[in-house]
């Protein structure tokens, strides 16, 4: 890489103060809490395109027969970094595509501040595929039809980390029921991939104040993915 110009470093700073304030910010110590792998599951394709053509019309639970769309998930294949919300909500649901809106271009500034975007390293999607009805929180029934897709998903995009985005994502994910700050901060296992526990984008917009601690979160994120 070249020298970096102090525009550059100016442009990232201010970037990132808009976003976080001014807190500067420490790496976290991993605890690690672990599940082991789950096996490639031969009844699916081997790559994610075919993937999507195999459950798109998925009627597994009762969510098939409510939904607009089949929101599946965008980004790279190859991705270090796969990103997990807990459900598409109403603008999901209407474009297909997982953290649109206002919750999706914070989403995508933050990622920008670790110099990725959902078309560079990054992948996005949810546990359920489709909509809850008034976004209520996933069933345990809804969770288990359709936790296999992502488990295939993130077989085989094989992430260096997975970020549950929110405490239902990640209580979902852990199979635990534990308020978000606990699960901030440790370095988790999801079948045999490292993951972290952060904010939903969403949440930050209804309070900011979390911003500074999200940041902690992604500096993290970016340290683990760089390595
Ligand atoms: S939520 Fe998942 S299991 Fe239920 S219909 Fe949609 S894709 Fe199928």
């Amino acid at each position: 890489m070249g020298p970096v110009s102090s525009d550059a470093v100016n442009r990232y700073l201010k970037q990132t103060r808009e976003l976080f304030g001014d807190e500067l910010f420490l790496e976290k110590k991993a605890v690690s809490s672990t599940t082991g792998p789950t096996p490639i599951n031969s009844d699916y394709p081997s790559d994610l395109v075919n993937f999507y053509e195999q459950i798109h019309q998925c009627h597994n639970c009762a969510l098939g027969n409510s939904r607009t769309q089949f929101v599946f998930g965008v980004g790279d294949p190859n991705a270090s970094l796969v990103l997990v919300g807990e459900a598409p909500g109403e603008q999901e649901d209407l474009k297909g595509e997982p953290f649109v809106g206002r919750a999706g271009q914070l989403l995508d500034k933050i990622l920008a501040a670790i110099d990725r975007s959902r078309q560079k390293d990054v992948y996005i999607c949810n546990v359920l595929k489709c909509r809850p009805p008034n976004n209520r929180d996933p069933l345990a029934e809804e969770v288990s039809e359709c936790e296999p897709y992502l488990i295939h998903q993130i077989n085989l995009i094989q992430p260096k980390l997975i970020v549950a985005l929110g405490r239902v994502a990640g209580k979902t994910l852990l199979n635990v029921d534990k308020p978000l700050k606990s699960m901030r901060g440790s370095l988790h296992y999801y079948h045999g991939t490292p993951l972290i526990v952060t904010y939903h984008p969403a949440a930050l917009l209804r309070n900011p104040n979390w911003k500074p601690e999200t940041w902690k979160d992604f500096k993290w994120i970016r340290s683990i993915i760089d390595a």
